[in-house]
């Protein structure tokens, strides 16, 4: 497959002083899968890697030490300056192992990148997330057994995991979420569990010129898009909005031959005319792939499924985005989106003051852990590899430390992007007003009409939703059922009767 992709997608790692029974864990990201077992000063450990044809670079082992991971680096040139001179290792895990080798824990305050990984050293343990946890990772500690999973189905085995300082998973009892931008020491006797973070989005403002904000998120984002593309042609999902507009604009700047985008739309609603404007624009050789509407709400198990999240609203968001994936044909690509840049920038407010912008923009800083939007297994179900470069570690350090009146500005929203794009872009684009990916294809509307349809009163609708996302959870992660086996309308059925029957208090 492409060498242009992660060496692993995935892991479920064991670490235990003996060996144990053969590891099959449940994944929906799909992957070659390769065994690991080795002897890590004295614990043995045990792996299973998710992988695209290179498993080798996905761990990397020196004196009992190991590290396992999964995803990839953004600033390894940065990072390789810190080692000694001579040391060039080949791999992200070799390069993480040689800077823990240097700075312990503190190695992960240095990455910036999509990723989860795991350190086994003796009886130490070590779990760390990116700075987004943008790769799910999954624990479940006992004293003499870490587990850790880049799925929380891959641990529906597990049992005996005690409390630790991260979020427990639904119905999986002993199973927690690490969180986001975080390292869990863990000794692996007695189960104890020390939490660092390792990142933090940025509480203060700064005050910038307009053309140096323009310029900064410019280059920053320029660069988090070209530290992202690999050597192949890069595929962006385009849907016409800013925010896809400009990755999809410098990739081709930064391209040789021409880059690809594909569209998604339904029969109910589309973007393709604005999606058309910018592939013609930048001469990408563009697809529209059209969802009906009933085979996209049927999707909505396989969203929960790779998503494992329970919020209604994100699975909303992503359900277009997990269609439009299934459809690509082959494996194996490379996908950059614009996903996540309203977050930093505030860009779903849709007013003029200042004070709630910022408000909007602390809110949902401080909540997007552990909702699951940035993962990779949205597309990993297909077997390609997602990367969002508005959740690079840099450009969200600089997007959220802007002043508010640098993201709204003029009466636009996100008016510091729609400038720093003004010359890659035809104006009408620059200008064009946001609409959610949920929005620009109906999924929202046609969920509602769903639940509407079945008898569930107008105001009951986002509790229906979010009992409907529960209920789907249970089945394809906490029961481990194939998606496929699941079926969106009997769900949405069986929670209208329990809301009409006010039997839903113990779900
Ligand atoms: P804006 O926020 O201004 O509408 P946008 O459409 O690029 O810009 P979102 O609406 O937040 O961004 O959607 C998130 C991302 O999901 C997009 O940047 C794009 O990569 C992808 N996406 C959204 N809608 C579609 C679509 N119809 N087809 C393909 N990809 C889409
Ligand atoms: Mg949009």
């Amino acid at each position: 497959m492409a060498g242009s992709l992660p060496a692993a997608v995935g892991f479920l790692a064991e670490i235990r002083p003996d060996g144990g029974p053969p590891l099959r864990p449940d994944f929906a990201s799909l992957g070659g899968r390769t065994e690991l077992a080795e002897d890590t000063g004295g614990q043995s450990l045990r792996a299973v890697l998710l992988h695209s044809g290179a498993p080798d670079g996905a761990h990397a082992r020196d004196r009992g030490r190991t590290v396992v991971f999964a995803g990839e680096l953004y600033n390894r040139d940065e990072l390789a300056r810190l080692l000694p001179a001579g040391l060039s290792p080949d791999s992200d895990a070799a390069l993480v192992l040689a800077l823990f080798g240097s700075y312990d824990v503190h190695a992960f305050r240095l990455l910036n990148g999509r990723f989860a990984a795991l350190v086994a050293a003796g009886e130490r343990v070590v779990l760390a997330t990116d700075h987004a946890g943008s790769v799910p990772l999954y624990a479940s500690v006992a004293a003499g057994r870490v587990l850790a999973a880049t799925e929380a189905k891959a641990l529906r085995a597990a049992t005996g995991g005690q409390p630790l300082p991260a979020r427990p998973v639904r119905r999986l009892t002993g199973v927690h979420q690490v969180p986001a931008g975080t390292v869990l020491d863990v000794r692996v006797s007695t189960a104890e569990c020390v939490a660092h973070r390792t990142w933090a989005p940025p509480l203060a403002r700064r005050i910038v010129s307009e053309n140096e904000a323009v310029e900064t998120v410019r280059q920053v984002l320029d660069r988090a898009v070209r530290v992202r593309t690999g050597p192949d042609t890069p595929l962006v999902v385009l849907s016409g909005g800013i925010d896809s507009s400009s990755v999809a604009a410098l990739s081709a700047h930064r391209s040789a031959g021409r880059i690809e985008t594909v569209s998604m739309g339904t029969e109910e609603a589309d973007e393709f005319p604005q999606a058309r404007v910018v592939a013609t624009h930048l001469g990408s050789a563009h697809r529209e792939i059209t969802v009906s509407m009933a085979d996209l709400l049927r999707q909505l198990p396989h969203a929960v499924w790779a998503a494992e999240s329970l919020d209604p609203d994100i699975v909303e968001y992503l359900l277009p985005l997990t269609a439009l994936y299934l459809r690509l044909e082959g494996s194996g690509r490379r996908i950059l989106t614009g996903y996540g840049a309203d977050i930093p920038l505030g860009g779903m407010h849709r007013e003029d003051r200042l004070p709630q912008l910022d408000t909007a923009v602390c809110h949902d800083m401080a909540t997007f852990d552990g909702l699951n939007e940035m993962t990779p297994v949205l597309s990993q179900i297909s077997g390609h590899w997602s990367t969002h470069p508005y959740w690079d570690r840099d450009v969200l350090d600089v997007l959220v430390a802007l002043e508010a009146g640098l993201k709204r500005r003029y009466g636009q929203d996100k008016w510091v992007l729609r400038a720093a794009m003004g010359d890659l872009l035809p104006h009408e684009v620059v200008i064009r007003p946001k609409l959610g990916v949920h929005e620009g294809s109906g999924v929202t509307a046609a969920f509602t009409r769903l639940l509407t349809d079945a008898g569930v009163p107008d105001q009951q609708v986002h509790r229906a939703k979010e009992l409907v996302v529960q209920e789907l959870f249970d089945h394809v992660v906490v029961a481990g059922r194939h998606p496929d086996e699941v079926k969106t309308g009997e769900v949405v059925e069986q929670v209208a009767e329990r809301l009409a029957s006010g039997a839903t208090a113990a779900l």
